[in-house]
């Protein structure tokens, strides 16, 4: 019987994943995951950024799915070019998936490649996908407490979104707590407050996130 020892698979993750940022690097490519719980809002804050920043960058997606294609399909509809990978019940990304969905881009055309990790608080912390930065996305509706309770997602996190803030008026959401929570698992990390649909935040948001490209490839 051969037993695989999760610590070796986390590991040859990591060198995967290593391999995929210097891929981007090489192409000149950054790279973000974005991660958060199903329905915290991530494909519709992808959304209102790649509208924001149409002018300036040139992105692409890897849309990560249990199932279907509904994100990718709104992602097209914006004329950004996307793959969808769905991991017929796998509840999390990993590097491999990346480096198969990346060959699938003329990476040379890319400025900006945006992984879409699955909905999932837990499991996608112990992945490096081999991008950049990773933003962690949090609608008010789920509540203040999830730093506190889902550490480790945070802690590995270089931003925190903090999306539809336009239902702050009727939440019992206190965004100092999760403010005060995120800055002590992740103190050199940004915090961002969008309610995208409505676009408050985005252009701000948008600027932040061309300048963290540009500092990095240049
Ligand atoms: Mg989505
Ligand atoms: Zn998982």
């Amino acid at each position: 019987m051969k037993i695989i020892a999760a610590k070796k698979i986390l590991k040859a993750n990591d060198q995967l994943a290593e391999e995929n940022r210097a891929g981007f690097n090489a192409a000149g490519v950054y790279c973000v995951n974005v991660v958060g719980s199903p329905g915290a809002g991530k494909t519709t804050l992808l959304e209102a950024l790649f509208t924001a920043l149409k002018d300036r960058l040139r992105p692409a997606v890897i849309e990560g799915d249990i199932a279907g294609s509904i994100d990718a399909a709104r992602i097209e509809k914006l004329g950004v070019p996307v793959v969808q990978i769905n991991t017929q019940g796998a509840c999390h990304l990993d590097a491999n998936m990346i480096a198969a969905a990346a060959a699938d881009f003329d990476l040379a055309a890319i400025d900006l490649l945006v992984i879409e990790n699955i909905g999932n608080l837990v499991c996608t912390a112990g992945f490096d996908l081999g991008e950049h930065l990773r933003i962690v996305v949090l609608s008010t509706a789920e509540g203040d407490d999830k730093a506190a309770k889902y550490p480790a997602i945070f802690q590995g996190s270089q931003a925190l979104f903090i999306t539809k803030a336009d239902l702050l008026p009727h939440l019992n959401f206190n965004a100092e707590r999760i403010t005060a929570d995120f800055k002590r698992l992740a103190p050199q990390s940004e915090i961002l407050q969008v309610a995208a649909i409505q676009g408050d935040g985005i252009p701000p948001a948008a600027d932040w996130l061309a300048g963290k490209c540009a500092a990095t490839l240049r």
